[in-house]
């Protein structure tokens, strides 16, 4: 149970207070996220990491010297949007480039790449490592396609530690990017996490078994095994991890990982048999880590990590960090600071003329009651898509709806009252869902109305020709983004027939209401027919022969989105 909190909706950002507040001498709160609170004293790479939260000390207890830059805070289990990414970088970048490092989970690396992709249209050059450590969730084959878990921590230490010695871009990159290559995961759960303000875990280990292979975002593991001893756990884990044992491998920093509800005498005893084991197989351990260091929630299990170490990654892993959560080594080894950081206003941009037509601007008026719709049907089935997001996803779908039409709502009533028209609105919508929404389906679903708006424009009013080229355009964008095909398990699998029935109506010489009648009974049908699918991509991936039978949530809730504007389109 995650039992302490005021109101669920907020509990990443009031946690995220209280901790700068706690830590007010080592991080200062940025747009987005927190960065350290001193400058450097020489400019340096900037090491930003992140992700969702739940999973302290990941990330932001690892903000300091030594170790990262800044952390790009999400709300709990979900991708934090591109601004709050590119709000992070900004602040902590003193000029000698950016790497962004985080777990590999689709809305992070959507998210995390695109703000690389702004900042280096801005000239500052930004380069992105994804850390797949777990070895559960693909085969050594797909490496590229694993999770990454508590691996993370082995990768933004030891690029931490080469930013604070004054590597160039190049070599932090190049360092991330090896001690990815030679860190393995392999994790179980013993029982499931509780989402703030839920009364029931995302999911139940059976009494007398545990998971194996667990995900950080309340996934549940790959298969289930009787519930072992710790010696016995110790030797799966051992053998789990060694199994990809690098040629010539003697050296490894190792990380006993406690997922939230298990405790360190646990791991401790755990870890007797694990070091036993190691020293067995001819290892050296170096350094290691026993604690929490990547949780997930209140999730109760662990994970064994190990990195197979060179001689430069030994010196990175045993260098001197002092962060809120990590502190190693003596302070003036880990870096010397400048100038106390202001803390960075949010900037707010000039208000820009909206020009529209008064045609545009009434349909700008429609839209935002269709929007209002939106929000309530969303509201109504926000804990069913959770549901069907946890059953091989990480259960916040819902949520992340909800969240993003609600921004989406805020930013089309300012653009009523600023009189914008049907383009304006769709795209400030847009902005605001990815914004807030954070996740996969955020910044695909911003991104699309952003397309749309763009394609409708401010002054003619969009008939059923123009509608089915913003459709377009919208699909266009989605596919460009998500890299996603038909057939892949995702939202594309109700969104493409929905576009072609769409089209094929109108290109038949109906009007807007009757094309868009034909086109959501399409879409509703082509959601409910994702149950047969396998998903491709996406969070659901690992736990892919879990979700046959269900249909996908990103689907279903677009189906429903439609279903709304058809019935209140006028
Ligand atoms: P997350 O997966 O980051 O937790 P959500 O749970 O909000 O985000 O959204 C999950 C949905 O996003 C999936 O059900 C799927 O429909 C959609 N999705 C995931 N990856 C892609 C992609 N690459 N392209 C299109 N849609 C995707
Ligand atoms: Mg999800």
């Amino acid at each position: 149970m995650t039992r302490l909190f005021d109101d669920p909706a907020a509990f990443a950002e009031d946690a995220l207070e209280g901790f700068t507040l706690a830590n007010a001498d080592l991080v200062t709160r940025v747009p987005g996220g927190v960065v350290r609170a001193f400058e450097p004293s020489t400019p340096k790479v900037a090491v930003i990491v992140g992700g969702g939260s739940g999973h302290y000390p990941a990330f932001y207890g690892v903000v300091g010297q030594g170790f990262a830059d800044g952390a790009v805070v999400g709300n709990v289990f979900t991708s934090p949007s591109t601004d709050d990414a590119l709000g992070v970088c900004r602040a902590a970048d003193s000029g000698r480039g950016v790497l962004l490092t985080y777990g590999n989970y689709a809305g992070d690396v959507l998210n995390f790449g695109l703000a690389a992709d702004r900042l280096r249209d801005e000239g500052v050059d930004a380069r992105t490592v994804l850390v797949t450590d777990d070895i559960a969730s693909a085969g050594i084959d797909e490496k590229d396609r694993r999770r990454g878990i508590a691996g993370d921590f082995v990768v933004f230490k030891m690029a931490g530690a080469a930013a604070e010695a004054g590597y160039d871009l190049d070599g932090v990159e190049r360092v991330a990017t090896l001690a990815n290559e030679r860190t393995r995961t392999l994790g179980v759960a013993f029982d499931g996490c509780t989402l703030p303000g839920q009364d029931a875990p995302l999911f139940h280990v059976p009494s007398g078994e545990m998971g194996v292979g667990l995900g950080i975002h309340g996934e549940p593991g790959v298969s289930e095994e009787p519930m072992p001893t710790a010696s016995e756990l110790a030797e799966r884990l051992v053998l789990g991890v060694l199994a990809e044992r690098p040629e010539g491998a003697t050296r490894v920093a190792a990380i006993l990982n406690g997922l939230g509800s298990t405790k360190y005498e646990e791991l401790f005893v755990t870890w007797r048999t694990v070091s036993r084991l190691l020293t067995a197989a001819g290892l050296t351990v170096v350094e290691p880590e026993v604690g929490e260091l990547v949780t997930s929630l209140d999730m109760a299990g662990c994970s064994l990590t190990l990195c197979f170490l060179d001689d430069e990654l030994e010196t990175l892993w045993r260098a001197a960090a002092q962060t809120p959560a990590y502190k190693k080594g003596t302070a003036s080894a880990a870096g010397a600071t400048g100038q106390r950081r202001a803390t960075a206003a949010v900037a707010v941009s000039a208000a820009e003329s909206l020009q529209a037509s008064a045609e545009s601007r009434a349909t700008a008026g429609s839209l935002r009651e269709v929007l209002e719709e939106v929000v309530l049907t969303l509201i109504e089935h926000e804990r069913e898509l959770g549901d069907l997001d946890a059953i091989a996803g990480d259960g916040d779908h819902g949520r992340g709806m909800v969240r993003g039409a609600q921004a989406a709502l805020e930013a089309a009533d300012a653009a009523v009252v600023a009189g914008a028209g049907a383009g304006a609105l769709l795209e400030r919508a847009g902005a605001a869902w990815a914004a807030r929404a954070g996740g996969t389906s955020g910044v695909l679903w911003g991104a699309a109305l952003e397309a749309a708006g763009a394609s409708i424009g401010n002054f003619d009013e969009p008939d059923a020709r123009g509608i089915a080229t913003a459709l377009d355009a919208a699909l266009a964008q989605l596919q460009r983004i998500g890299k996603a095909s038909l057939g892949d398990k995702t939202m594309l699998d109700a969104l493409i027939p929905f576009v072609a029935a769409f089209a094929e109506s109108v290109a038949g010489g109906a009007d807007t209401a009757t094309a868009l009648a034909a086109a959501s009974v399409i879409a509703r049908d082509a959601a409910q027919a994702t149950a047969a699918l396998s998903p491709r991509l996406g969070r659901a991936r690992p736990l892919a022969a879990r979700s046959i039978g269900h249909p996908d949530p990103g689907a279903v809730s677009l189906a429903l989105v439609i279903g709304v504007v058809d019935a209140n389109h006028n």
